[in-house]
């Protein structure tokens, strides 16, 4: 059998202790999760305001199973879309105070969707270097030559903008970065896509449903609308269902509807998810409770975590990342919290680099303060049997 070597490389990754296993859950993702009859408290979710498992988007996704089945049956430019498609996507634009937005099966590929349609081979991205996969990707998939700048630095962007050559040049930047929870300098990057006359594209992942009035995402949270080309969101995480989402002006959306790869030859996103999604927009228009909560309590687990000596690098949001070093420092962390019924997941190489392995430790609108204080007394106390923390 050609996949032999495989075996090898598995093993290799298990001595290393590189090898991740899935876990597998029989309940719904909430504060809490049923694992092998266990319940366990649930910090490793994106699941930021619980609406993974809420009444109303439920009701909304079963509602719409009964008046319109259940899949798209075959990609929306050659069968048609429904009109759920089409109210979601102007509910979000409304929502996101874009002219217009795409929705996608996910936030992945709305990255490999418009990366390649804004630019091709004469042209030149350039991308922070801890954007996510997905950005990586579409970056490949463009055929443009790609220049990393350092990460969130705009002067090295500069530098690295004024060394290159090209015809059509695009910045890329995450959000919120999603294993350090720091922030784009947004402000900073707009200014600079203006000096040169770049286009702008930000992917909002982790700022969507958390930053901004609301939850209106990034761009919201600085002011600065009607100044970014390009959002990329994804309601696969704070909006609890999955799919993913481009927002900015008509003409863009426009032409990723003639163009975009994942539109023409994927199928659209199903019934139940385009309700499910335009149900949590309805519920964060009307409150922004559940970000508060959010907010309200990942500070309260910073704050803690803090105070007690942990390093949480240079978090900005409520991605809170635990530093330990070492990936078996991390996964014995994760191992003796799990015994504990708290499940948290360790990150470590390739996603983080060697020797910044760490707890990534995600907080919900749902969880509840004792809940939060059971957490912190076993990672306080875990962290220091593991000379952590002193
Ligand atoms: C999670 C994430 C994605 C992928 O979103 P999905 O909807 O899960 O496909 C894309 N970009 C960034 C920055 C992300 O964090």
């Amino acid at each position: 059998m050609a996949t032999e070597f495989l075996e090898a490389q598995i093993a290799e990754l298990k001595d290393k202790g590189l090898y991740n296993t899935i876990r597998v859950l029989e309940s719904a993702v909430d504060a809490q999760v049923t694992i092998g009859g266990k319940h366990y408290l649930n910090f490793t979710s994106n699941n930021y305001l619980g609406l993974a498992n809420h009444p109303r988007l439920k009701a909304a996704a079963k509602h719409a199973i009964d008046l319109y089945g259940i899949g798209p049956a075959a990609v929306r430019t050659i069968a048609g879309t429904t009109q759920l498609h089409e109210v979601l996507e102007h509910k979000l634009a409304q929502f996101k105070r874009v002219e217009a937005t795409l929705t996608l099966q996910g936030g992945f590929l709305a990255n490999l969707a418009t990366i390649p349609a804004l630019v091709g081979d004469s042209d030149v991205i350039f991308s922070d270097e801890l954007n996510h996969a997905s950005i990586i990707d579409g970056c490949r998939l463009s055929k443009a030559s790609v220049v990393r700048y350092a990460h969130n630095d705009p002067a090295d962007l500069r530098e690295k903008i004024r060394a290159a050559t090209y015809q059509r040049g695009l910045i890329i930047s995450d959000g919120v970065f999603s294993m350090d929870g720091d922030i784009a300098r947004l402000p900073e990057l707009v200014e600079v896509a203006r000096e040169f006359h770049l286009m702008l594209m930000v992917d909002d992942a982790h700022g969507e449903g958390v930053l901004g009035e609301g939850g209106r995402g990034i761009v919201d949270h600085f002011g600065l609308h009607g100044q970014v080309d390009v959002e990329i969101g994804t309601m696969s995480k704070a909006f609890g269902v999955v799919g993913g989402v481009v927002a900015g002006k008509q003409r863009v959306i426009d032409w990723l509807k003639q163009r975009a790869r994942p539109l023409l030859f994927s199928s659209a996103m199903t019934i139940p998810d385009v309700a499910a999604c335009s149900e949590a927009v309805t519920l964060l228009e009307e409150s922004d409770e559940l970000v508060k909560r959010l907010w309200q309590n990942a500070d309260y687990l910073k704050e803690h975590l803090h105070d007690a000596g942990f390093d949480l690098g240079t978090t900005q949001t409520p991605i809170v990342p635990v530093i330990v070093g070492e990936a078996q420092t991390a996964q014995a962390f994760s191992r003796a919290l799990f015994e504990d019924g708290i499940f948290v997941m360790p990150i470590f190489y390739p996603t983080v680099p060697h020797g910044k392995a760490r707890l990534r430790i995600m907080n919900s609108a749902v969880h509840q303060q004792e809940h939060l204080d059971r957490a912190l007394e076993r990672i306080i106390a875990i962290g220091k049997q593991l000379n952590v923390v002193a």
